[in-house]
């Protein structure tokens, strides 16, 4: 049997070994059909109406599935899918060809999906790129609908097997029963395809950009995939298996040390106790941030709520209802909500034109600058927000503020909304506390004015380290300047935490270096006491968090500051912190399993 061993990209961690099941890519293309009269076209219209309507039934229902058995934050996918199937122009176009042409639906449809092939793959864009096979398994679900195309079943396996496919479809990927498919090995698919995600979170092991698998193996060849490595071997030898299951075991054994800390207090050594809270980006997310022990939630991107939403806009209503949710699942713990932050990369309600006019969006018309421009949108979310205040600790944190002109302005308005609230007759609980994102370099500069403006500070590194290093957060070529241990950053950092303790004013951290072991142990050796991440980091910094004392931490970090260069900081915190506390970094990355 041959032996192959093929390196690709590791997207869902674990190890799986199993049979090959191959998932066939049979596409045919349909027959063209002419239609004779206007009846045919009328008829023809219907039934391309009929396949719309059943395509949708069975996108809410595999919705449903998808958010009962993984969770409702991995639901949305089938939400664009929904969309998709009301879009006007794919619908419209389809329509026209089949009355212009008098040509079958299933023609005409492939058609209208080749032409969109073509002008967003002139974009050449990994995320336009995942859209296309988002739209592409709009179309096939549809085609199947007419009674073109048969969808290859996953449904009905019977024994564990490793999936091996070109490509793997949201469709295809929400039919996956765990119990069956235990690992998957994929050609193509990018990190953040709709499928990939949804592998994660059934915590599946998983590996792509494999190129040319799919046409190497067999039905039943072995595979063994290492989705922590990025590896995947067929018909491996007796004693890599072996190898392999002493790795797959000590991977289990860690994720399982990971569960049992999650539910451990988050203190040091000498009994200083650090709060660890949760980034998320929707209600559904909170129980699995409860599982990892996060103790409330540090940060919720009310952005993608915003952007999913099929107007663009979610009233005051529907906010409500989700900010209460926050607070009421959240309870007794706090709920920091984000206000919009939107425009920059994210682009919202009518104001695409003027996104499109920009010549540097990133430092344009976004986050609290859109939302004070959009000042009836912007009281739409701080009504609810007010509202919501009365079922839980909720606190309401504004993004990008670089002066104090515009917190002032938030303030005016806030009390005006409280005013209208109570004119209204509308019952408000204790008041809430109000907070600003230290994320760019002016609000660093005047962190001591700011502090004697709102309640609390939580520092967003991510945008933070971009504006100070003047390195975009999201550009590959210069990604080697992305430095949170550069001294510029520490320096800010703590000249933040000194003008928030000299008012005496919380302050958490929320951007992705939270979770970096190196950098969060700087910042609690240089005073902070509070973080939020994504929550299946939560358990990887609560074990290093229960390795070290702080008092050691302080003058680590003092060293630290001194340090010239990012490489000197790091070599010289590692080198002292393992001479001190030698289990400390003993972990693998990665976090606990499911976090999506
Ligand atoms: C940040 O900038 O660090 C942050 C938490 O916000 P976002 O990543 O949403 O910009
Ligand atoms: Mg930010």
């Amino acid at each position: 049997m041959r032996q192959l061993r093929l390196k690709g990209l590791g997207v869902s961690p674990g190890i799986a070994m199993g049979r090959a099941f191959i998932l066939e890519q049979t596409e045919v293309a349909p027959a063209k059909v002419a239609l004779s009269d206007a009846a045919e076209v009328d008829e023809e219209i219907q039934r391309f109406h009929r396949a719309l309507h059943k395509s949708r039934e069975q996108l809410l229902t595999l919705k449903e599935r998808i958010a009962s058995e993984v969770g409702g934050e991995h639901a949305y996918i089938f939400d664009a899918q929904i969309l998709m199937l009301q879009d006007e122009l794919l619908i419209g176009k389809t329509e026209t060809k089949v009355r212009a042409e008098k040509v079958n639906v299933e023609w005409a449809l492939q058609d209208v999906k080749e032409s969109f092939d073509e002008i967003f793959r002139a974009l050449e864009d990994a995320y336009i790129a995942d859209r296309i096979s988002d739209i592409g398994d709009v179309i096939r679900r549809v085609q199947v609908n007419l009674g073109h195309q048969q969808l290859q079943s996953l449904e009905g396996l019977q024994e564990k097997v490793v999936l091996v496919a070109r490509d793997l479809t949201p469709s295809q990927a929400a039919q996956i029963e765990k119990s069956h498919v235990i690992g998957l090995a994929i050609d193509t698919a990018s990190r953040t395809s709709h499928s990939i995600i949804l592998a994660r979170s059934l915590k599946i092991p998983a590996v792509i950009a494999l190129h040319d698998l799919y046409f190497k193996v067999r039905n039943d060849d072995l595979v063994l995939v290492d989705g922590t490595e990025g590896e995947v071997v067929l018909n491996p030898p007796a004693a890599m298996i072996k190898e392999y299951f002493n790795k797959k075991q000590k991977y289990e054994d860690y994720q399982k040390e990971l569960l049992k800390c999650a539910v451990l207090p988050s203190v040091t050594l000498d009994g200083v106790s650090i709060l660890l809270q949760a980034n998320i980006e929707s209600a559904l997310d909170i129980p699995f941030a409860v599982r990892c022990g996060a103790e409330g939630i540090g940060l919720f991107r009310t952005d993608y709520m915003i952007l999913n939403h099929e107007t663009g806009d979610p009233g005051e209503s529907e906010q409500y209802e989700v900010y209460a949710e926050v607070a009421r699942n959240v309870a007794p713990h706090s709920s920091v909500i984000r206000t919009a932050d939107l425009g920059g990369d994210k682009v919202t309600f009518g104001d695409q034109a003027s996104y499109a006019r920009e010549n540097n969006p990133i430092l344009g018309l976004r986050a609290v600058r859109l939302c004070l421009k959009h000042r009836d949108f912007f009281k739409r979310q701080l009504r609810a927000l007010l509202r919501a205040g009365s079922v839980g600790d909720l606190r309401i944190l504004i993004p990008m503020v670089s002066g104090i002109g515009e917190i002032r302005q938030v303030k005016r308005l806030l009390e005006e909304c409280q005013a209208e609230l109570a004119a209204e007759g509308v019952p408000l609980g204790k008041r809430i506390p109000l907070g600003v994102m230290i994320e760019v370099p002016a609000a660093v500069a005047i962190a001591d004015l700011l502090a004697r403006e709102v309640d609390f500070f939580s520092i967003g590194t991510n945008d933070l380290i971009q504006h100070t290093l003047a390195v975009d957060r999201d550009n590959d070529s210069v990604s080697y300047l992305y430095e949170p241990l550069h001294p510029a950053i520490l320096r800010s950092l703590e000249r933040v935490l000194k003008a928030a303790a000299d008012v005496d004013i919380r302050v958490n951290l929320c951007g992705e270096a939270a979770s970096e072991p190196i950098f969060a142990l700087i910042m609690i050796g240089l005073g902070l006491r509070e973080f939020s991440m994504n929550p299946a980091l939560v358990p990887v910094i609560k074990r290093v968090i229960r390795a070290v004392r702080v008092d050691a931490l302080r003058d680590i970090a003092i060293g630290a500051l001194e340090r010239p260069t990012a490489q000197e900081v790091e070599e010289y915190v590692l080198e002292r912190l393992v001479a001190r506390f030698p289990d400390a970094l003993m972990t693998v990355p990665g976090g606990v399993q499911g976090g999506g």
